[in-house]
């Protein structure tokens, strides 16, 4: 399968270029899958094979991949006007139309964005915005951040400090004052006989007894995805959010939504805040922000963010933080774009529309003997291969199954990616019923055939 030429594209990917979030050994023997372009939610590549991509790339192709009015916003902004920064009291006019644009479709009726290239960097832009306000405020010890085991909040030294994966300890993170409480996951970490509402207030109770424990007016901030996502593409328990807010604003904690994967529809709702009836002080923004066609995060502050943020920056007449791209003009003409087409050209339906049918997807595989757990919210799920379904006993890690379930979907032209033990699928809105139907019938081919071999 891997093209041994010594030129092949899979010869010059290894040569030259750095393998991020891949399991090497497995590139080594498959070699690197090189792709040239996309058809709504199919890629091609380099030999002409076509892959579904029941992944969205990284969540954020929601539109697909051949999006016409999308490649025509950029085009057009890069005939206008194709680069600006916005330092030094200037902005491209779609910044300024962006903003007004984020603001209108938040939870807030008034508030402030703040532009980055990323995810990645909107989190570490929010965590520093804290860090100014604390010290501004004359608290210079309010710096720690609270969030959860699997969360995943980016790659900056910041941000992989929030983002609560084992990973990061070969990086010597996370850095200090950064805490992970217990994943509000039920299925894995619910006790016997503890019921679903019982594991929500034990998840509160933790969070009051770290408050309690490391000092209220030591927290700058607490950040959750409203349905996790790289940690495996968990949902909060029953009513978690509704038990956590009320904690937090008692001790005058800000509660920041990650909805860089949630934002934008994947849950049917615009926000996934929204989907679990909250409103969070401050909304991370990115991947579906864009459509994927151009890098860029934002930070959405809420009213009392956006007041404390302003009187802070006036004491000291300036807010010394920004990217030379932040508010670049063609990713604010690319968002404005894909916020219209997400929401008023019928992507948000589809997703509402094709639930369903997704749900009863994942239902129908975890009656499989080896799947522990099928779940998801929206558009986004996972199925979780188990050894024993009973005990919740997962494989031997060395057999590295969803690794394995992901490649034998690859072989058979469907992309989908291994999380832990499970596998996830996200697709693009755009994607249609009998797309859906052939994305499940691949991955359950290539579940029948995984769980075969290592039976
Ligand atoms: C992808 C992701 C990020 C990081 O975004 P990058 O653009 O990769 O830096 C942060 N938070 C969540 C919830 C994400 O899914």
């Amino acid at each position: 399968m891997r093209d041994e030429t010594p030129n092949s594209w899979e010869a010059r990917a290894d040569a030259h270029s750095f393998y991020g979030f891949t399991d090497l050994p497995s590139v080594n023997e498959r070699g690197a899958v090189v792709l040239t372009h996309g058809k709504g939610p199919y890629v091609y590549d380099v030999h002409g094979r076509e892959f579904l991509d029941a992944n969205s790339g990284l969540w954020n192709m929601v539109a697909g991949f051949d999006h016409p009015g999308l490649a025509e916003a950029a085009k057009a902004q890069y005939d206008r006007f194709p680069g600006y920064h916005a330092f030094f009291g200037r902005m491209s006019d779609q910044t300024v139309m962006l903003s007004e644009k984020l603001i209108e479709v938040s939870p807030y009726d008034r508030g402030k964005v703040f532009y980055t290239n990323s995810g990645s960097e909107a989190n570490d832009t929010m965590v520093k915005m804290l860090w100014f306000l604390s010290g501004s405020e004359g608290k210079p010890e309010r710096r720690k951040i609270i969030t959860r085991k699997n969360a995943y909040h980016g790659v900056t030294a910041v941000s992989a400090s929030m983002t609560g994966k084992p990973y990061n300890e070969v990086f010597g993170l996370p850095l200090d004052g950064f805490i992970h409480l217990t994943c509000p996951h039920y299925w894995r970490e619910g006790q016997d006989g503890e019921t679903e509402a019982d594991f929500t207030a034990r998840m509160a109770q933790e969070l009051e007894d770290v408050i309690a424990r490391e000092g209220a007016d030591t927290i700058a901030g607490f950040f959750a995805e409203p349905v996790m996502g790289a940690g495996g593409v968990i949902p909060p328990s029953d009513g978690y959010f509704q038990a956590i807010q009320p904690i937090l604003r008692k001790h005058g904690i800000p509660l920041i939504a990650d909805e860089v994967i949630c934002g934008f529809g994947r849950t049917g709702a615009v926000w996934g805040c929204e989907a679990y009836d909250f409103i969070p002080d401050a909304i991370i923004s990115s991947k579906n922000l864009t459509a994927g066609y151009f890098p860029m995060g934002a930070v959405i502050l809420g009213p009392e963010l956006t007041d404390k943020l302003q009187t802070a920056s006036d004491k000291i007449e300036e807010f010394p933080h920004g990217f030379t791209a932040s508010g670049h003009p063609v990713g604010c003409a690319v968002a404005l774009k894909a916020i219209d087409v997400i929401l008023n050209e019928g992507l948000i339906e589809n997703v509402r529309a094709l639930t369903p049918k997704f749900e009863a997807g994942l239902s129908y595989l975890a009656e499989n003997a080896n799947i522990g757990e099928a779940r998801g919210k929206g558009l986004m799920g996972a199925v979780e291969a188990v050894r024993d379904k009973a005990s919740k006993t997962p494989f031997e890690a060395h057999l590295s199954v969803s690794e394995r379930i992901a490649n034998t979907c690859t072989d058979h032209g469907l992309i989908c990616r291994p999380l832990g033990q499970a596998v996830v699928l996200c697709p693009a809105f755009v994607m249609t019923d009998t797309q859906m139907d052939e994305m499940f019938n691949k991955l359950e081919g290539a579940l029948t055939q995984v769980f075969a071999e290592v039976a």
